[in-house]
């Protein structure tokens, strides 16, 4: 689903990501972990062409998103993309906000959208909140709306940027606890995340990174049961 080949990302002098290769595979939840500053956001910035790349190739869904003149914006609204700060838009109502890029972007017709709005909405929690306005939602609901929103658009995967480490602890587990309903439900996801209790239960593999390096890509029981190099282990015995 997802295939990262060799790339390498520099900012000016500074190189940013050395010759990474993974893949995703259909219906796989990979955990991205690693100290600060290691790549792990520039990482998943290049799968949705948000940032670009100097070397290397990376497809969706058999789409090269670092090709020159790969169709960006078809890409992104079908791979969907959640950070660590919610990024609803403010002015907008919740259902609003769920239905702006489905008739903008997928041109589904007003009733289709708000239908599939409302099922989200269900789905995460948020049933009686379709009125309110993002200020007037906790942390931990913004987040479960950003989900949903990105759901609206029927994404082929996935991806999470620290999801929930702009949360409040008691906030962090209902994020968590939709994320991981909808790993089981077999959807395809790339999640930067310092929750090691989600990859254990979720995980499929883990992938650490430092300085820009994939260190190591295993299967989750291993990497936690053996991390094989020191800065795993190191950075293991400081998180957990
Ligand atoms: P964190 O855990 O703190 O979120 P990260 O692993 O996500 O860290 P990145 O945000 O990918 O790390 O950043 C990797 C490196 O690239 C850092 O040293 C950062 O300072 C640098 N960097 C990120 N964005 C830019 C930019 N736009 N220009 C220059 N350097 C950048
Ligand atoms: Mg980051």
């Amino acid at each position: 689903m997802i295939s990262i080949e060799n790339i390498s990302k520099w900012y000016g002098d500074f190189r940013v990501l050395t010759d990474c290769t993974t893949r995703v595979e259909k219906g796989e939840v990979v955990v991205v972990c690693g100290p600060s500053g290691s790549g792990k956001s520039t990482l998943i910035k290049c799968v949705n062409g948000l940032e670009p790349v100097q070397e290397g190739k990376i497809t969706v869904d058999g789409d090269e998103v670092t090709a020159k003149r790969a169709d960006l914006t078809a890409l992104r609204s079908r791979i969907g993309m959640v950070f660590q700060h919610f990024e609803l838009y403010p002015h907008m109502s919740v259902l609003e906000n769920l239905c702006l890029a489905q008739e903008k972007v997928l041109s589904r017709p007003r009733a289709e959208a708000v239908a599939r709005s409302e099922k989200l909405l269900a789905r995460v929690g948020m049933a009686d909140h379709a009125k309110k306005y993002p200020s007037q939602l906790s942390g931990g609901q913004q987040q479960r709306i950003a989900i949903a929103r990105s759901l609206a658009m029927d994404p082929i995967a996935m991806l999470f940027d620290e999801p929930t480490s702009a949360l409040d602890p008691e906030m962090i587990k209902e994020v968590l606890d939709v994320m991981v309903e909808l790993a089981q439900e077999g959807m395809t996801m790339m999640v930067v995340t310092h929750e090691m209790g989600f990859a254990r239960k979720v995980a499929d593999r883990v992938i650490f990174m430092d300085e820009g390096a994939i260190i190591e890509d295993r299967p989750t029981t291993e990497f936690f049961d053996n991390p094989k190099s020191e800065r795993a282990k190191d950075f293991l015995s400081k998180i957990l």
